[in-house]
């Protein structure tokens, strides 16, 4: 699979889909794109995109984040930027922010509130799921109910949803 190819497709659902349609900068100052150390997760095959643009103010490290597929183990890599970049090359994870996929009972995939949001963004705080604009949400669903369709990763799908869960046990 030409993963760099899949993913520059599916950041285009993002180009004019965003949260609210407002700019939600404007409500937190951009929170989210702090610069400080936290990063974003890249999804599997994501890292590709940025192998062959290779931002100069970008660098990606490999996570504790583990799965496996096909008998080999692969961490998941994290993208960290300097707090600027050009909308058109954020990774998937900053364009569906602050919401996440993760898998049902059924292994399908369901879209929720990123917990990891809840502590910097107005939106995830106060928002319930059908209070963001509606095309967004169908979109991060679209773009992961395709993703999901290729098992590696579901794989990863599998070992993300325990991550985002944890997290979850906090806002219970
Ligand atoms: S932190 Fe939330 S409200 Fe602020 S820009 Fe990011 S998504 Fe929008
Ligand atoms: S990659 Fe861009 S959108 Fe994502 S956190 Fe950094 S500056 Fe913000």
């Amino acid at each position: 699979m030409n993963s760099a190819y899949v993913y520059l497709q599916l950041y285009r659902l993002f180009d004019e889909n965003t949260p609210l349609s407002v700019d939600c900068g404007k409500l937190c100052n951009s929170a989210c794109c702090g610069g400080d150390d936290s990063g974003m997760l890249l999804f599997p095959g994501e890292k590709q995109v940025y192998t062959l643009i290779n931002p100069t103010n970008m660098r990606i490290e490999d996570t504790d984040l583990a799965y496996r597929y096909n008998n080999k183990e692969y961490k998941t890599p994290i993208l960290f930027c300097d707090g600027h970049c050009d909308r058109y090359i954020r990774p998937l994870a900053c364009r569906i922010f602050p919401l996440t996929p993760v898998l049902d009972d059924n292994g399908q995939i369901e879209i929720i509130t990123d917990p990891r949001a809840k502590s910097i963004c107005p939106l995830a705080k106060t928002l319930y799921i059908d209070e963001y604009d509606e095309n967004f949400v169908k979109s991060v669903k679209k773009a992961f109910t395709l993703l999901n369709k290729n098992k590696h990763v579901h794989a990863f799908m599998v070992e993300y949803t325990k991550y985002i869960k944890d997290f979850l046990k906090f806002f219970e």
